[in-house]
């Protein structure tokens, strides 16, 4: 009813906007239109589903403040709800509850969707591939963007770089790795294209939504287990139930988080909300990288001096092995998959050229410092 009299004093150009029945993202541009700049645009409402607990510390803040920038920048105008894993889907169905609309927005992990396109594990993580850093300039102006959305375009679903961990840890053990023997027979949590290394080495790659991930290590359900790095391992409790953390993480160098947006629900709304929700995007995609290069550190100093975790690096025979298997396990996806074989031609050029320059600037610099 105080709608209806606002309406009536402002004017015809905004009648439309009242009208019964008349969605708010068909509406608001008309509103904005309208000479009745101090009427209120009816709010959109969206739902945004995890594969994480809901605020778990740097992969459940994302989808937080994520939803938090595009509220305030649009000065409440699209209003997003944040999920945990299970509270509306389960941790990895979150693809497929953007692409049938159940929520508009998702945010995962691209190789839990590698059953369904074995081609979505590029954009996540590929063992010995691309860091934080490179992987970013490959989506961002190397061509890897264009890709992920032509992968996801059948879905009805757009992609867009999510958050960054960094370089993760090699994972959690209940026993010393010193040759590739010590693999064969292990059941570890390792998703993604690790997994299909692990499963080459010996291994048997179970893959696990994080919030299953201490339990099943703890009970014997899984030997061992990577996560993330120490910050979100100390978060889970890892290290009370496996003594021996590896590095580095070869699986996962600068492992890429999504966010994904159902395409209906995207291009349905005015070309200004649509910039905030990409540039909301593209804050919590770099935050996520700063938060982690500022918190590890100093969570693995607390689980190396107040737990007494066993911090032990990977002997470079055991990375030269499952190096080689990596390489010939890229190879096989990509000979059996076309979307695959086209992804990885245009990630493994762009690795080679920017690690050509890396070697002579990040890497040297690092190494001189
Ligand atoms: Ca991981």
């Amino acid at each position: 009813m105080k709608r209806r009299g606002l309406i009536a004093l402002v004017g015809a150009s905004v009648l439309g906007w009242g009208l019964a029945g008349c969605s708010p993202s068909d509406c608001g541009p008309t509103a904005q239109t309208g000479t009745a700049a101090v009427a209120p645009e009816k709010p959109i409402h969206w739902k945004l589903v995890t594969s994480w607990p809901k605020n778990f510390p740097g992969l459940g803040e994302a989808p937080e403040k994520f939803a938090n920038e595009v509220k305030r920048m649009s000065n409440g105008r699209l209003q997003i709800k944040v999920y945990g894993a299970g509270e509306l889907v389960p941790a990895l169905e979150v693809f497929d509850a953007v692409s049938q609309g159940t929520a508009e927005v998702g945010h995962s992990g691209a190789y839990y969707w590698k059953g369904k396109m074995p081609a979505a594990q590029f954009f996540s993580s590929v063992p010995f591939g691309m860091n934080a850093q490179e992987l970013n300039g490959w989506l961002h102006y190397g061509g890897g963007m264009e890709l992920w959305r032509e992968l996801y375009a059948p879905f009805g679903v757009i992609p867009f770089a999510g958050g960054n961990t960094g370089v993760q840890m090699g994972g959690w053990f209940n026993k010393e790795i010193n040759s590739l023997e010590d693999l064969q027979g292990l059941k570890m949590r390792m998703p993604g294209l690790g997994g299909e290394v692990l499963k080459r080495a010996g291994g048997t790659p179970v893959t696990l939504p994080g919030g299953e991930i201490f339990t099943s290590l703890q009970t014997g359900t899984i030997d061992a287990t990577e996560w993330v790095g120490p910050y979100n391992d100390l978060a889970f409790g890892l290290h009370k139930a496996a003594k021996f953390y590896y590095y580095p993480g070869w699986h996962e160098p600068g492992t890429a988080l999504e966010l994904t947006v159902n395409k209906k629900a995207f291009d349905a709304l005015p070309a200004d909300l649509q910039a905030i929700v990409e540039n909301a995007a593209q804050m919590a995609n770099q935050d996520m990288l700063d938060e982690y290069t500022a918190r590890n550190n100093a969570a693995l100093v607390e689980l190396v001096e107040k737990h007494g975790v066993q911090l032990r690096k990977f002997p470079d025979s055991v990375l030269a092995r499952l190096k080689a298997l990596s390489e010939q396990t890229l190879a096989e996806v990509a000979a059996n998959d076309p979307a695959s074989k086209k992804v990885y031609e245009s990630f493994s050029a762009f690795q080679r050229k920017v690690a050509a320059y890396h070697e002579i600037s990040e890497k040297a610099y690092i190494n001189a410092r």
